[in-house]
């Protein structure tokens, strides 16, 4: 079911000039990220996105090569059994879980013969939602991201970096990650939910942390509304800007 929220309740104008005035901070501090030269395949952003959860990019990049550079296509790896594959990805953790739902959604491409996962790029944003977490293992969030880093289309992710960041800036705070990606998926402005979902997440990781995030030295210090800000100015920031992403290929 979407947890969608009470589009009465929104001044989306409002709403929107705050997001265009964040993204616009973050770009000049951090550029605008690059995206990817090639255009990301479909699948390979699925499975990297699966990979990728509860770990770290470099964990989920090694395993996702573990498997690119072992094999051809997908139609091989999905002759693996569970427990090959399990071994194959176990350095991005939850190897069962994961290798489950990479074999849930390969055997049924396998069985239309079909891999390409073209015919997502003719449907609308919200179709292609829909036809991505019907796979077991499937959410939002890893559908979310086929749609902006594979199909180029203007949706922002939201994991939970982002959701961290959206509310303490004061654009929609929800401790439920999905509720806050449909609220920002019906408003998000034109062309830059790349650069925004991009930077925010890097925001989260090397300022914004959970916990005594480094307010003090945060490029969004003189906007943020957020009231437990941490103003120590030893606390110590980190550098991460590798986007797994934005590197499958
Ligand atoms: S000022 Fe602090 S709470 Fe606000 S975005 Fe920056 S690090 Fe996060």
């Amino acid at each position: 079911m979407q947890q969608r929220p009470d589009a009465g309740q929104i001044d989306t104008k409002a709403v929107q000039k705050r997001i265009l005035k964040i993204e616009s901070l973050l770009s000049r501090f951090y550029g605008v990220p690059k995206q990817s030269a090639k255009r990301q395949h479909p699948l390979d952003v699925l499975i990297g996105t699966i990979l990728s959860q509860n770990t770290n990019d470099k964990n989920s990049y090694k395993a996702f090569l573990n498997l690119k550079e072992r094999y051809e296509t997908w139609d091989e790896v999905a002759d693996l059994s569970s427990r090959q594959l399990e071994s194959l990805i176990k350095i991005a953790g939850l190897g069962k879980q994961k290798a489950k739902a990479i074999l849930g959604v390969l055997h049924t491409l396998k069985e239309t013969g079909d891999y390409s996962l073209n015919h997502l790029r003719k449907l609308p944003d919200k179709e292609v939602l829909d036809y991505l977490t019907a796979f077991e293992g499937v959410g939002v969030k890893t559908a979310s991201c086929v749609l902006l880093f594979s199909l180029r289309k203007n949706v922002c992710p939201v994991d939970t970096h982002v959701n961290r960041t959206v509310a303490r800036l004061g654009i929609y705070s929800s401790s439920n990650p999905e509720k806050t990606f449909w609220f920002l998926f019906d408003i998000m402005p034109d062309t830059i939910a790349h650069s925004f979902h991009t930077n925010l997440i890097r925001l989260g990781r090397e300022y914004c942390f959970p916990t005594n995030p480094a307010c003090a030295q945060c490029p969004l210090l003189k906007i943020c509304p957020y009231e437990e800000k941490n103003l120590d100015e030893n606390t110590k920031t980190r550098f991460n800007d590798f986007m797994l992403l934005d590197n499958l290929h």
